[in-house]
């Protein structure tokens, strides 16, 4: 395998083997776009060497004859004495990884070729800062030498001087400042810093093949869903200085707004710096059209590159460039991540522009962002105090104690505090932090500062640069404007849409995406109005090209109403075991323990017509749309007294003397139905085929009230659903009595009343022997929970809190099956019996009703095996429709 590709050699498709820099710096590379000269080390080098544990030699060869190939075409050597050729090396990931890997600027630098440095650039000044900055990303990076050590000799250096920011140190302060680094590496790292220009390059791309397994990096892939094994790419680039005086500088700009999605000028630059300097805030940054005012010639160059670039991505680009004494060069590009909103405005607008079309706009925006614009906002109206407005760097409404440090931000947060993380600015360390914290809150750094970028990739509320606050992280308090003191532990809400900042409780109001759905928006702000628009037209395009149906899991007339406002086309579950609650609990209660035929039938009796009521509401709701109702479920104890407060009760009224026959009666039921494992116990269709007359009961109730509706016009579309079957001959027990029920119902009412009988699959057996079970089954509904549950055997009302946190952090799962479908085990089963009823009962309906059904990845999965709908939460709905379009296009 080729281990090693010059810029010129690779494209943007090129990811997997490049990662996300490397490849799009090829990219631009073949643009004709200014990139510094440069090589990329591919993945499988990084792999080969991870697995291995050291370098493959066909790789050491490769990268000399790279550097040969770089040292002639820049016409001076690594590291050369009186003219070095410097570079920087660089990690790059297929997914971007903000912060989370390393790089070193200005490879090559020694003792010696520093001087040539100075002398080639005639600045003394600049060679110096370059070597020490060197020295401290190695000695960090690569060696592991505490950062912080050299942070303090430099705020010393400093002090010392005093001055305030680095750029007024001279020549012969930096100096010292290089020797004292080097001194900090030889303490701290038991050798001294390398002189030899290869030997620091070699050690460096090590480094940064080892970066891939470090802490945080493995944090962030678990937290974005990045599987572990894909390993990082390197890029070796020839370095150019921004660090070169007043007519040099760095910077970062995005082609579009990412939070808002308007076209227009957004970025920061710095003068006189260095790569990081800009995203770490070391001093402040200049907005980005201040450039036109401080060097036209590169603004102009700059904005064209933007242009470019957008109409080749077709997307919101972010970039990173350094002007050395007045020339542009371009040293990173990607498709820009960008808030939720956004991401609905620039796909549309990109439509609008003729870029893209309807299917790829699909591609540009997810179900989960969606989700994240249907969180509820802050009350405009509520009369709170705003104590200060920073930058609205990714949206949200966050409430919750300020805390000042990560550590408490994680520590607070697992015993069940909402937090803040107030800091003045975040760096990598932070991140647990910020994991663990309701939002994020900075005084310092822009847009592309690590709180902006990070929180945004998290979906995560963050306000940034709020310069008005006080942050003192080493008191644990910020001082507002007008001298109130921010404790830790008081309460402060952040509006991560608009900016501001909140002392105490700010309530909350409902999403203007919500409003949209609800069918109550009102022209609110100008932004609303906008996002709405864009919503409104993806979800056209979405059900323009879905295929697979959406159904809600609904119980009650309420949420069948708001589900279809969301666009259910039926409900996929009604779930009966809520309308047994309540005052009807007693009536259940005396069915169960009916002793006598007589009792029975008369619990029986004042149940029907309650059933039923609760019936024609839903069909009048869902009027003209399936409904799936499925028979009583769930384990018998949950309609009987609790066994312990029971037991004490008749031992009390024993010692009393009192009567107590129905308590001990009563117990004495309770006893014998007692199961130690209910969730396998006697439930769905056995209690049916047990209790004699409950699901004919529930079958007249339904048939009836379909009866009635059709009395009064309507157009009922009920589906019965038998829960918990293993074997066909459970269904054909119930179906044959249900279809007498049925018949005798459309004898007495004169009404033809096509309801189907169908079952869910919900056990192992049902789905292996889905060919038989379908010959009974009208249609099936995949029930994933139970199945989740029943195929790995683990309860999903134990497991989730014991072990699993455990197995996502080993690896064994990216993410609970619970959440998401797991297609390998319980996928392939609903694949095979999807199939396999099909091959019985070719019009057989399919959906699915567990969870499953509104999660994104799962949407997908059920598109592909051909289910004709999903069911999920009324909520879930919006997401269901997106995720089924984007599948289908
Ligand atoms: P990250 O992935 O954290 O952004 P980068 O590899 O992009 O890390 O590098 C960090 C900083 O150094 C960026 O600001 C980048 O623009 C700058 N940089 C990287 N390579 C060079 C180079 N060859 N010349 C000048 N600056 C560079
Ligand atoms: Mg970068
Ligand atoms: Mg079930």
């Amino acid at each position: 395998a080729k281990f090693v590709y010059d810029f010129t050699e690779g494209n943007k498709d090129l990811k997997d083997l490049l990662g996300g820099k490397g490849a799009n710096l090829a990219e631009m590379t073949n643009l004709g776009l200014p990139v510094p000269p440069g090589f990329t080390i591919t993945t499988e080098a990084c792999k080969t060497y991870l697995d291995s544990g050291e370098e493959p030699a066909a790789l050491r060869d490769e990268v000399s004859a790279h550097l040969d190939a770089l040292e002639v075409t820049m016409g001076k050597k690594l590291g050369q004495a009186d003219d070095p050729l410097l570079v920087s090396v660089r990690s790059g990931a297929k997914f971007s990884m903000p912060g989370m890997m390393d790089t070193v600027l200005n490879i090559g630098l020694s003792d010696k070729s520093v001087q040539g440095l100075a002398k080639q650039a005639g600045d003394d000044r600049f060679a110096w800062d370059s070597y020490r900055r060197l020295i401290q990303m190695f000695g960090k990076t690569v060696l592991g030498v505490d950062g912080d050590l050299f942070e303090e000799a430099l705020e010393a250096a400093k002090t010392a001087k005093k001055v305030a920011v680095d750029t007024e140190l001279e020549a012969a302060d930096l100096k010292k400042l290089v020797t004292k680094f080097k001194k900090i590496v030889k303490t701290e790292a038991g050798r001294d810093f390398p002189q030899d220009p290869r030997e620091q390059m070699d050690l460096a791309i090590k480094a940064v093949f080892e970066s891939w397994n470090g802490e945080r990096a493995k944090l962030y892939r678990r937290q974005e869903r990045i599987p572990h094994d894909l390993g990082t790419a390197v890029n070796v680039c020839s370095m150019v200085f921004g660090n070169l005086g007043p007519d040099s500088g760095t910077g970062v700009a995005f082609t579009r707004d990412p939070a808002s999605g308007h076209q227009g000028v957004y970025g920061d630059y710095l003068q006189n710096a260095q790569g990081e300097d800009v995203v770490a805030g070391i001093r402040n940054t200049v907005a980005l059209a201040d450039l036109e005012q401080i060097d036209k010639k590169s603004y102009d160059q700059l904005m064209q590159i933007m242009e470019t670039l957008e109409n080749h991505y077709l997307d919101l680009c972010d970039i990173e460039f350094t002007i050395e004494r007045g020339q542009l060069w371009m040293l990173q590009t990607r498709v820009g991540k960008r808030t939720a909103g956004a991401a609905f405005r620039i796909a549309t607008q990109l439509v609008d522009q003729g870029l893209i079309d309807e299917a790829e706009a699909l591609q540009r925006v997810t179900g989960a962002q969606l989700a994240q614009l249907m969180f509820p906002r802050f009350d405009d109206e509520a009369k709170v105090e705003k104590v200060g407005r920073g930058i609205a760097a990714s949206p949200g409404a966050a409430v919750g104690k300020a805390v000042f440090d990560s550590y408490t931000a994680v520590k607070w947060s697992r015993s069940g505090e909402k937090v803040i993380l107030v800091r003045r600015e975040t760096n990598p360390d932070d991140l647990d932090g910020m994991i663990a914290a309701e939002g994020i809150l900075t005084s310092r750094g822009g847009k592309t500062s690590h709180a902006a970028v990070v929180a945004r990739g998290m979906g995560k509320t963050c306000v940034c640069g709020a310069e008005e606050l006080e942050v003192d992280t080493k008191r644990r308090r910020m001082t507002v404007p007008g001298g109130h003191v921010v404790e830790e532990g008081d309460v402060i809400s952040i509006d991560g849409s608009s900016g501001k900042v909140y002392l105490g409780e700010v309530p909350v109001v409902p999403s203007p995406v919500v409003e949209y759905f609800e069918g109550r928006m009102h022209a609110g702000a100008e932004d609303a109005d906008e996002l709405v628009e864009a919503v409104h037209r993806i979800m056209a395009f979405a059900d323009r090209k879905r295929r697979l149906r959406v159904r809600a899991n609904a119980d009650n007339a309420e949420d069948a109403l708001r589900a279809r406002r969301f666009g259910a086309q039926g409900i996929g579950l009604c779930r009966t075991e809520h309308m047994f609650l309540g005052d009807r609990r007693e009536l259940v209660e005396r069915l169960i323990l009916a002793d006598t035929e007589a009792v029975r039938e008369e619990s029986l009796k004042e149940l029907l017509p309650l059933q039923k009521q609760d019936f024609v509401q839903l069909f009048e709701s869902m009027d003209g749309l399936p409904v799936t109702v499925r028979l009583l479920d769930p384990p018998l104890h949950e309609f009987l007294p609790d066994i312990t407060e029971l037991s004490v009760r008749v031992a009390l009224a024993e010692s009393r003397q009192e009567p107590h026959e129905n308590e001990l009666r009563l117990l004495q039921a309770v006893h014998r139905l007692h199961e130690q494992n209910p969730m396998l116990g006697l439930r769905g269709v056995r209690l049916g085929l047990v209790i004699p007359g409950l699901f004919t009961m529930q079958v007249r109730a339904i048939a009836e009230a379909a009866a009635e509706r059709k009395a009064a016009k309507g157009d009922p579309r009920a589906e019965i659903m038998i829960p918990l079957v293993g074997t066909v001959q459970e269904l054909e027990i119930v179906r044959e009595e249900a279809d007498q029920v049925i018949a005798e119902v459309e004898a007495a009412t004169g009404a033809k009343l096509k309801l189907s009988i169908g079952t869910m699959i919900e056990l192992p057996r049902a789905a292996l022997t889905a060919g038989q079970i379908a010959e009974a089954a009208e249609f099936f509904s995949f029930g994933t929970n139970d199945l989740t549950q029943t195929v790995w055997g683990f309860s999903r009302d134990d497991v989730e809190a014991s072990f699993f946190t455990a197995y996502l952090e080993k690896g064994i799962f990216g993410v609970s099956p619970f959440e998401t479908i797991d297609k390998d085990g319980v996928g392939s089963l609903v694949a095979a019996a999807a199939k396999a009823g099909r091959a019985t009962r070719p019009d057989l309906k399919l959906g699915v009703c567990g969870e499953h059904g509104g999660d994104p990845e799962s949407v997908h999965f059920f598109h592909e095996v051909g289910l004709d709908y999903v069911s999920c939460s009324p909520f879930r709905i919006p997401v269901a429709r997106l995720e089924a379009g984007r599948a289908a296009s």
